[in-house]
């Protein structure tokens, strides 16, 4: 049996960040990579991604769901899922993949990061 004991719960306050995503309108492609994606397309795809992350209102929240969530896909909150792994996982912060600038509430994401 799957454990989601660790998922957020499903309280309205949760999830109301969505609605004023800057990737709403966007092509969910840019976010999550097709199967056997290789740079350079790969790291593009991120770029782009990235970019529309920056530019986001509400990327602390997106980021802490998906820190907290564990969410194994995709671009969420300007972090690929290496780049959320590697915080998440101090001893694999040897990825070379630049991890991008601190968010505001760095502190919280901190320590979702570190205590899970
Ligand atoms: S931070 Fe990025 S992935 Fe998260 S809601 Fe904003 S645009 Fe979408």
């Amino acid at each position: 049996m799957t454990d989601i004991s660790h998922l957020p719960q499903p309280l309205r306050h949760n999830w109301e960040w969505q609605f004023s995503a800057s990737c709403r309108d966007s092509d969910p492609q840019i976010f999550f990579h097709p199967p056997g994606e290789r740079d350079p397309d790969h790291q593009a795809r991120d770029q782009a991604a990235k970019q529309i992350c920056l530019r986001c209102p509400v990327r602390d929240p997106c980021l802490r769901f998906a820190l907290e969530a564990r969410e194994p896909y995709g671009v969420w909150g300007g972090m690929t899922e290496r780049e959320r792994r590697a915080r998440a996982n101090p001893r694999a912060r040897s990825v070379h993949h630049a991890l991008p600038a601190p968010v505001e509430d760095s502190a919280v994401l901190l320590s979702v990061a570190e205590h899970g």
